[in-house]
């Protein structure tokens, strides 16, 4: 069947998987069975990147795999779509950690970075990810920070759990070049398990209402595909310092209304294929792609 494409959030977003793997075993890890299936190919992955260069399409996000495995390849890459708003997924691995850093501190399309860390501590964390920098090399980075939790267990959010993990990370926020604002605590539900009927649910929600009690609200965004309520974490003088959000997201980022398709993401794997889905459907999507190229 033929489809017709329409753009949904307005921060529509590609996704591009870099072609190198990374060293982890992350239990929720969505990519890690593509990496041992699809072959990485950096040629056709530079054409596709090619054709979203040239689209009007505002947002390029890096993922993986581990985009600081291979610096010289990820530079290339960024030269591609500097053009964009461009973000980097990462669990920031020692191994040219340095480099990544530099890079992420002066490229200028480089608007901010997400690094995994889905332990409330550092030695939790170590167990987890493979051979990962101290949150003191995290406080050198000068643009914004997102640190990425994925819920992993029942009581990963539980209002004792978010303590830990709110004072490790308002620590790092004191220490961050860029200031306090520039570090955002994001507390993310497995996608998993995540009930399309419950993605907006607000008041029945145990984790929202845990932290409305202990933090301050701020605000609550949300499309087809995702949710995300923000809060502060304010100090006795009322400055903040630190930004939690907490965020919900479908396993689907297409949304069909009839034989309309509404599109959230474009995917693009590592061997260069554009899909629409992160199952990796791409029926149609050459049609789009034109449709969306700068005239
Ligand atoms: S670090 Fe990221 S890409 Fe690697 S296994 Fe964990 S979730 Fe997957």
């Amino acid at each position: 069947m033929i489809h017709d494409f329409t753009i949904g959030r307005s921060d529509f977003s590609v996704t591009v998987y870099v072609p190198w793997n990374c060293t982890n075993n992350c239990k929720f890890c969505p990519s890690k069975k593509d990496y041992e299936t699809i072959k990485g190919d950096f040629g056709r992955l530079k054409q596709s990147l090619l054709l979203i260069r040239k689209s009007i399409l505002p947002i390029v996000v890096f993922t993986g795999g581990e985009p600081s495995a291979d610096v010289d390849k990820l530079q290339e890459l960024l030269s591609m779509v500097d053009n964009k708003v461009v973000y980097i997924n990462t669990s920031l691995p020692k191994r040219n950690s340095k480099e990544f850093i530099d890079i992420v501190n002066h490229t200028e399309c480089i608007k901010s970075i997400s690094i995994s860390r889905h332990e409330p501590t550092y030695e939790a964390d170590s167990k987890l990810l493979h051979h990962i920098v101290e949150d003191e090399v995290i406080a050198t980075i000068k643009k914004p920070v997102r640190i990425n939790v994925v819920s992993q267990k029942d009581d990963t959010f539980s209002i004792g759990n978010i303590a830990n993990y709110v004072e490790r990370w308002s620590k790092v926020a004191k220490q961050k070049e860029g200031g306090a604002g520039t570090l955002v605590l994001n507390l993310r539900g497995n996608y998993c398990q995540q009930k399309k009927e419950e993605l907006h649910e607000m008041t029945n929600n145990k984790v929202i209402n845990d932290l409305a009690r202990t933090y301050y609200y701020q605000s609550h965004t949300f499309c087809n595909v995702c949710d995300t309520c923000t809060f502060l974490k304010r100090n006795e003088k009322r400055e903040s310092e630190l930004t939690i959000c907490y965020h919900r997201g479908m396993m689907t980022t297409a949304v069909p209304f009839g034989n309309i398709i509404e599109l959230n993401d474009l995917i693009i794997l590592q061997n260069g294929d554009i899909c629409y889905d992160w199952d990796g459907k791409k029926e149609g999507i050459s049609t789009f792609l034109d449709i969306i190229q700068q005239k």
